[in-house]
């Protein structure tokens, strides 16, 4: 069948989860058997958002083929369960880049370059790249920003044009907002119609209209939506908010989305898609009844999306474990040897953040100790796994000064160092060690076991490593060095083995956790962590 090609717009305010609604109709597409792909479009001129900070971007997923994404694509991922690439995530940076690579080779002959046609049309050759694969049935393109901004004119303009070009094989679905007046107690229906308006008037009339909303829109109000924005009545559908993310996939079934787009774009909507091990997994949330607790020690805990991906991670592992997840985000900064015992004292597992720079780590490392210690299941992630790696130099191999040369390039004891092919580089923007690499595990650790087997492939995202030089006396001293790139030996994976779950992972293992494939080394962490709770509780 020809590539169908989706597009999902967004209007009146930011932030309406158009990333939720693409990957919900994209489980959907899924489950009746198509081949899917989500892309995203993002209208600010970084290239990619590898060197913006947490604050501006939130996380920073991170693809298998090693491109820095946007963490929309992590939501990609943990409900379509196919892993994306660097076309999956396209930036107006981008863009611009290769038009004026192209006019620098010369290939415009002479011509001006200009918005209309030459950017537009090298957005219209990334909607179709995936397409062109032959890999897939459905594209869904999600346009980041909001209808109205000046920085997605183009993207909007391409999406016309395209429209236009493939007659049946494109859509549009148009995501709202419909925003409640306590103080008049009425859902407002305007702020859709002019966001509509807006669209109209760029010459794209949607298809379907997606209503965010806290409050049950009737029947009759979603009919008069539609009949002021020309779109049927029963594609008028209502997304309201519902207690997981996970949940809104059924919600849109429940409304005929999949049905609708199937029979706009001229395919037979038969039988219903097949949601058994989804619906497994959300009877499995609504099933839990004890909680499991754990602590994230991180420094943008004020931030929701900093850590979006260990958090789906974790909230996937809890359910399969049929736990709720209590979730406690703890300020490295705010860490002494005196609260340590008072914020973590309480917690059936401590995750140690990934991160970059000096700002927290000290916490990270009294952290550390305590948990270490007080043998209390123990994850660190990246920048945790070296924090890890240092706070054993210092407290057990007696390295007093043992530091990362990231956080003290002075360090006497360089037990985490740039990595060697990094030392030549000076540009920031996609430089670090990133994607998938593979890793093998030592026979017997207890890593090895969580995986069930010894060769495993995770993705990466670090410029610094531990120092192999130390390895040796690491060993000696009970912290085992159990993962290591085949190729380069670097080391991947650090255990103590004989405390119950203490483990820092290099590479970053929530980029591969999806509802349908929970990362293993997260199962085996939570349940690491209901067993310690329960013997806590027992002891009590
Ligand atoms: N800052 C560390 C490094 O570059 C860790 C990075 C991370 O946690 N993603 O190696």
């Amino acid at each position: 069948m020809e590539t169908k090609y989706i597009f999902v717009t967004g209007g009146v305010v930011s932030s309406l989860g158009k990333g939720i609604i693409s990957s919900s109709l994209a489980r959907l597409l899924l489950s009746r058997g198509y081949r899917v792909t989500i892309q995203k479009f993002d209208p600010y001129i970084n290239i990619d958002p590898g060197t913006l900070n947490p604050y501006e971007h939130g996380e920073c997923y991170v693809t298998v083929d090693g491109h820095e994404a946007d963490l929309d694509l992590g939501h990609y991922e943990r409900f379509t369960n196919t892993p994306t690439t660097r076309a999956n995530n396209v930036t107006t940076g981008r863009i611009y880049q290769s038009v004026i690579d192209k006019e620098r080779h010369g290939d415009y002959l002479g011509k001006t370059v200009q918005i209309i046609p030459h950017i537009t049309d090298e957005i219209k050759r990334n909607v179709k790249m995936l397409g062109n694969t032959g890999n897939f049935d459905f594209v869904i393109t999600e346009i980041g920003g909001t209808v109205g901004d000046i920085e997605s004119t183009p993207y909007l303009e391409a999406v016309r044009q395209l429209r236009w070009e493939l007659g049946k094989d494109a859509l549009c679905i148009h995501l709202t907002y419909v925003p409640y007046l306590r103080a008049a107690k009425e859902l407002k229906t305007k702020p859709t119609q002019h966001s509509v308006k807006m669209l109209q008037q760029v010459g794209i009339q949607p298809d379907v209209l997606v209503l965010r909303t806290e409050k049950d829109v009737p029947a009759q109000m979603r009919r008069k939506i539609g009949q002021f924005c020309n779109v049927a009545p029963e594609a008028v559908i209502q997304s309201i908010d519902v207690n997981t993310i996970y949940r809104v996939p059924l919600k849109m079934h429940e409304q005929h989305l999949d049905e609708i787009v199937l029979e706009k774009m001229g395919l037979a909507a038969e039988g219903e898609p097949d949601l058994r091990a989804w619906n497994h997994f959300l009877e499995k949330i609504e099933s839990a009844t004890e909680s499991v607790k754990i602590g994230l020690v991180g420094k943008y805990v004020e931030l929701q999306d900093a850590y979006k991906s260990i958090n789906e991670s974790l909230f996937q592992a809890a359910t399969y474990c049929d736990r709720k997840l209590d979730l406690r985000y703890i300020h490295s900064e705010k860490l002494t040897d005196e609260n340590v015992a008072e914020h973590l004292g309480d917690l059936d597992g401590v995750i140690i953040a990934p991160g970059f720079g000096q700002r927290g780590t000290e916490g990270k490392f009294v952290a550390l100790k305590w948990c270490r210690e007080n043998d209390v299941p123990t994850f660190g992630i990246c920048l945790g796994m070296q924090c890890m790696v240092i706070e054993f130099a210092r407290n057990v191999l007696g390295l007093k000064d043992a530091n990362s040369t990231e956080l003290d390039p002075q360090t006497p004891a360089n037990v985490i160092d740039l990595m060697e092919e990094q030392k030549s580089i000076s540009n920031m923007g996609g430089t670090m060690r990133l994607g998938a690499y593979d890793c093998v595990l030592r026979e017997g650790s207890k890593v090895a076991e969580a995986y069930g087997t010894t060769e495993i492939s995770e993705r990466h995202r670090h410029r610094f490593e531990f120092n192999e030089e130390y390895r040796g006396r690491f060993e000696e001293a009970g912290m085992m060095c159990v993962g290591e790139n085949p190729k380069t030996h670097l080391v991947e994976v650090v255990e103590i083995p004989e405390k119950r779950w203490y483990i820092g992972t290099q590479y970053h293992p929530e980029y591969q956790s999806t509802v349908l494939h929970p990362n293993p080394l997260f199962i085996d962490f939570l349940k690491a962590a209901v067993a310690y709770g329960k013997e806590k509780a027992s002891a009590e």
